[in-house]
């Protein structure tokens, strides 16, 4: 079909105003975060803006008649290429669709369009004291709905883990534009253990199974106290080993953060005023709670800490939270600057293992960067084994991107070399997709059967996570 027939089509469905197909227009949408899209970059044919789920469900029904590919889009802060149309088709940009439809405070529980910002979801659950507690590093940008779809986490997944356990309910328009309702068509209950559990099939999907147009979501009651403790080591493998003894020692904090010594060198270099202690691995643990257990786990910490650690400092003081904290908050950006002619890349940049083989995971990097040679800053969220790895190269330079695919491809194999996963929490998208039958080996097979139970005629986003 014409790009002019489909754009016309489209308007009829949906109006002017709801839709662009200019050239120009189209370009912004060639992109995510992703470092393969700097590469690759792939314009749709057109985009819409749905503001209802009869909007999403009338251009669905329209591209299942004329298989049309449909590519759903939040924020487009992925790192993986998946809101991209990588073969053509219609992109819904859900992000302007942000309505907090109902926040049901005796039932704990909120419900939302789509397109709603984690971040300003959360401002308003603080006016009934209520928080959704997955959090995000791009919580300012990214979509609720891309949360879902990404399954995302953050920091805090040490206690209270990623999106999924928090989805109560989807409303899905189907790729053959049948809309249903998941977690029980008008259930307001927590707990249901009732038929298959749709609504986890779904989460984590990508879009690759539907467009989610409606979000029921659990909140939690929002934490009273907070403090941070900061642990300087002079030795790489103390810090899992610490890790691990406050695990023991009965403390489940909200985050736990390393800095390995790539990392403390870029944020000395990128802001000196911080002064981070030269070492070999600092971490942060943050504790939340009720006042009296914070300050208790806080004494634990201290404790079990103080151990390994060449110095450990304990904070309750919201200024002194923040001074100890600031070093971790502006290492992605510290990691860009430690090349003057270099910018950091998102590839390889998620690879999860477990706990006891961080440190190793940590030597196995720094080996395989200098093998490629390839300069690289770590750091993560240790308290569940999610390493982040930023290269730092020079895009503009073709033999800097040869190298540094190479070595993101010996990322991801250490990863499972590992026994961890090649991605934690940003997800598969295209970027990944080459390691499915390697990680999960025949069950790819069933993961490829419910593709096409959902999707028999594969419009729904193809291209990604097998
Ligand atoms: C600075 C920065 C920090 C980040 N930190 C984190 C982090 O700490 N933790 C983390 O998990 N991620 C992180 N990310 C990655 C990203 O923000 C998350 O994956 C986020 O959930 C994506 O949301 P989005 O709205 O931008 O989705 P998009 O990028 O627009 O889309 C992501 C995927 O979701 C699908 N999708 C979007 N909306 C829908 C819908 N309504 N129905 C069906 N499918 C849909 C798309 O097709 C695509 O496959 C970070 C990204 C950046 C740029």
């Amino acid at each position: 079909m014409s790009n002019s027939k489909l754009k016309q089509d489209l308007i009829k469905l949906l109006g002017k105003e709801k839709v662009l197909s200019q050239d120009l227009d189209l370009l912004y949408y060639s992109y995510d975060s992703s470092f393969l899209t700097k590469l690759e970059p792939a314009r749709p044919d057109a985009v819409v803006f749905p503001k209802s789920t009869e909007d999403v469900q009338k251009v669905v029904s329209y591209a299942y008649q004329n298989r049309i590919n449909i590519i759903p889009r939040g924020a487009g802060t992925g790192e993986t290429g998946g809101c991209i149309a990588i073969q053509g088709g219609i992109v819904l940009d859900l992000s302007t669709w942000k309505e907090i439809i109902e926040i049901d405070v005796n039932n704990m529980q909120v419900i939302v369009s789509p397109g709603v910002v984690h971040a300003e979801l959360n401002d308003e659950l603080a006016k009934f004291n209520l928080f959704f507690p997955p959090d995000p590093g791009s919580s300012k940008m990214c979509t609720v709905g891309g949360m879902v779809a990404n399954n995302a986490s953050g920091l805090r997944a040490v206690k209270y883990w990623a999106t999924e356990p928090y989805i109560l309910g989807l409303e899905v328009v189907m790729p053959n534009g049948d809309i249903i309702v998941t977690g029980g068509m008008k259930a307001r209950c927590i707990k249901n253990v009732s038929g298959i559990n749709l609504t986890k099939l779904l989460v984590g999907s990508e879009g690759i199974l539907g467009v989610v147009t409606k979000i029921r979501l659990r909140c939690f009651p929002k934490p009273r106290a907070r403090g941070i403790a900061m642990a300087v080591f002079d030795q790489l493998d103390d810090a899992p080993a610490t890790v691990m003894e406050v695990y023991q020692a009965g403390i489940l904090p909200s985050g736990i953060e390393i800095l390995d010594s790539s990392a403390i060198m870029a944020v000395n270099d990128f802001k000196p005023e911080i002064k981070l202690p030269d070492a070999e691995a600092i971490l942060l643990f943050e504790v939340d709670g009720n006042p009296p257990s914070v300050e208790y786990e806080g004494q634990v910490i201290q404790e079990v800490a103080g151990r390994r650690a060449r110095s450990v400092e304990w904070a309750t003081d919201p200024q002194r939270m923040v001074q100890l904290w600031e070093g971790r908050s502006v290492t992605a950006a510290a990691a860009a600057r430690v090349r003057p002619d270099g910018s950091r890349i998102f590839a390889g940049e998620d690879i999860s293992v477990p706990i006891s083989r961080v440190a190793d995971t940590l030597r196995a990097l720094r080996k395989l960067a200098e093998e490629h040679g390839i300069q690289i800053v770590n750091y993560g969220h240790i308290g569940d084994g999610n390493v982040h790895t930023a290269p730092v190269i020079n895009p503009e330079i073709p033999e800097e991107v040869e190298k540094v695919m190479g070595f993101v491809h010996d990322v991801h194999l250490l990863a499972i070399e590992m026994n961890g996963s090649t991605t934690g929490e940003h997800g598969v998208g295209v970027v990944r997709k080459v390691y499915a039958e390697l990680e999960h080996g025949p069950a790819v097979e069933y993961m490829r059967k419910i593709k096409e139970a959902f999707d028999p005629a594969g419009i729904m986003n193809p291209g990604k996570v097998f």
